[in-house]
């Protein structure tokens, strides 16, 4: 399901009075999960007619996290779990009724990190749900919930369906190492990755740069650590986008050696630099696939970012003929 899709049907819940009173939404949290978090709870606390209008105080209180009647829990900065106690405190935020007199909402950032305690006294709540509370948790692991939080929750997932491409800078700068990497052999294969490393690194500096003035912006007192926590999130995410567009690159090589429809192409607006992503047998396109698959894994396990690139492209496109 698209952003534009989940929201239409959450809001004809609203219209009809039958929104659920939890709901696990499976996206990436701080990306397009809190995109649809945010627009739901602006069409509940909106003040003015045409719902959400994006700028009554309704709508500001959600966009800069300060809306009374918003409570949002995340993951505590250095050990990265949702503590029993902060989640206490969490839930007897729903014990009172709510200022306007309207939602409670109750934002729970990265549900997969509650610590099973936290789950279990959330479960509670759960329960026993106040009257005219919306609990909404975000995940992009929705397996790692326990299984009696998810029977009590809706499910909503925003994944699936195409990989998610990098946005618009980062996309363009990892398509031109892709277009340049097959066919130069060994020094190409090192120039290559060492553009991508410098490509990701500026990234990591700019998304830890916007942190720092969407920070400002909330006008809370948030530390460094926090700020370090959330750009590594977005940057761990777009990151994951990045790789995924070189796998779906090496896979159009594999499916143009094949002869397969070009309608199946992930990139068919640049057939003419796909030809040099083409393997010389099927083996070597799948081998081409596997390599890369490992050198995500690796990354995925914190191994460092440019000595494992630089290896994965050695070995996709070092040793082919030059
Ligand atoms: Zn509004």
């Amino acid at each position: 399901m698209t952003v534009d899709q989940a929201y239409a049907y959450l809001e004809q819940s609203v219209v009809a009075g039958r929104l659920a009173q939890a709901y696990v939404i499976e996206a990436s949290p701080r990306g397009n999960g809190l995109v649809l978090a945010n627009r739901l709870m602006q069409r509940l606390f909106c003040t003015d007619t045409e719902k959400p209008c994006g700028v009554c105080n309704g709508c500001r209180g959600v966009a800069h996290a300060t809306h009374p009647d918003l409570h949002r829990i995340e993951p505590e900065k250095k050990s990265r779990v949702i503590s029993v106690d902060a989640m206490r405190a969490f839930q007897h935020a729903f014990v009172t009724t709510s200022f306007s007199g309207g939602w409670k909402v109750g934002l729970i950032m990265n549900a997969d990190c509650c610590h099973a305690s936290s789950a279990n006294a959330f479960l509670k709540t759960l329960e026993e749900p106040p009257e005219q509370t919306l609990f909404l948790l975000l995940t992009d692991q929705v397996q790692r919930l326990l299984p009696t939080v998810l029977s009590r929750c809706q499910r909503i997932s925003l994944a699936g369906g195409d990989a998610v491409l990098p946005p618009g800078d980062a996309y363009d700068a990892v398509m031109d190492v892709l277009r340049h990497m097959g066919g130069m052999g060994r020094i190409g294969a090192m120039s290559s990755a060492a553009e991508l490393a410098r490509v990701m690194k500026s990234l990591k500096e700019s998304l830890v740069k916007e942190e720092k003035t969407l920070a400002r912006e909330e006008e809370q007192d948030i530390d460094a650590e926090t700020i370090d926590g959330r750009a590594g999130a977005r940057y761990r995410e777009v990151r994951q986008q990045i790789l995924m567009m070189i796998l779906c690159w090496l896979r159009d090589g594999l499916l143009l050696f094949t002869g397969s429809d070009q309608d199946l192409l992930r990139f068919p607006e640049e057939l003419e630099y796909l030809r040099t992503a083409v393997p010389a047998s099927y083996q070597e396109g799948l081998q081409r696939i596997r390599i890369m698959e490992a050198a995500i894994t690796q990354m995925n396990r914190n191994m460092p970012e440019s000595l494992t690139l630089g290896h994965a492209f050695l070995s996709l496109y070092g040793t082919s003929r030059s």
